[in-house]
Parts: C-alpha cells; structure tokens; sequence
C-alpha cells in the first residue's frame, strides 16, 4: 500500500525510494545513491531529486539527507547512554 503525502494528478508517476539514508550511510549523496541503484537494482534513477540540475538545490538535498543520518546516530547515542545509565542505577540498586 503507498500513502500519498501530496495530491497526485491523473497520470502522473509516483516514485518510492528504494532505500533509506538511514539504512546505509552511502545513500544519503546523490552520486553514490545512483551509483547503488544502477549496480545493485539496475536502472539509473530518474527521480526528481535525482535528475535535479541545479547543483545548489542537489547539495542543499544531500545535506539534508547527511543531518537526517547524523540525527539518527546522536539519538542512537543518547539511548544507549540512556540505557546504560539505567543498568548501571539498577546494579546499584541490588548490590549492597
Ligand atoms: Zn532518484
């Protein structure tokens, strides 16, 4: 099932991505992005985003797609720091 974000005209294609910048950290730049695709799914994408000329709005993107994967890992950070504070109150807690 795919959930439309936006209203789609009649006709008009909708593109998924295939993979997520936080699901490899390579796939957040449009150049490799388009390198995996051609290499591991066999077309060059044609997307939007991709085929985009302006060089300014293609590194606005891929700056995006970078703060998006840098996120993820401070937030991954602060939760095994998270949980590792709780382990370490906890083995206090039973230990006398
Ligand atoms: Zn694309």
């Amino acid at each position: 099932m795919v959930r439309a974000v936006a209203p789609v005209e009649r006709g008009e294609e909708v593109c998924i991505s295939y993979m997520s910048p936080l699901q490899r950290a390579d796939f957040h730049a449009r150049s490799s992005r388009r390198r995996i695709l051609q290499t591991e799914f066999g077309f060059h994408c044609l997307c939007d985003i991709c085929a985009e000329e302006d060089k300014d709005k293609v590194e606005a993107d891929d700056h995006r797609r970078r703060r998006v994967l840098q996120i993820e890992e401070e937030w991954g950070e602060l939760g095994e720091r998270q949980k590792k504070k709780k382990e370490e109150g906890r083995r206090r807690r039973f230990s006398f």
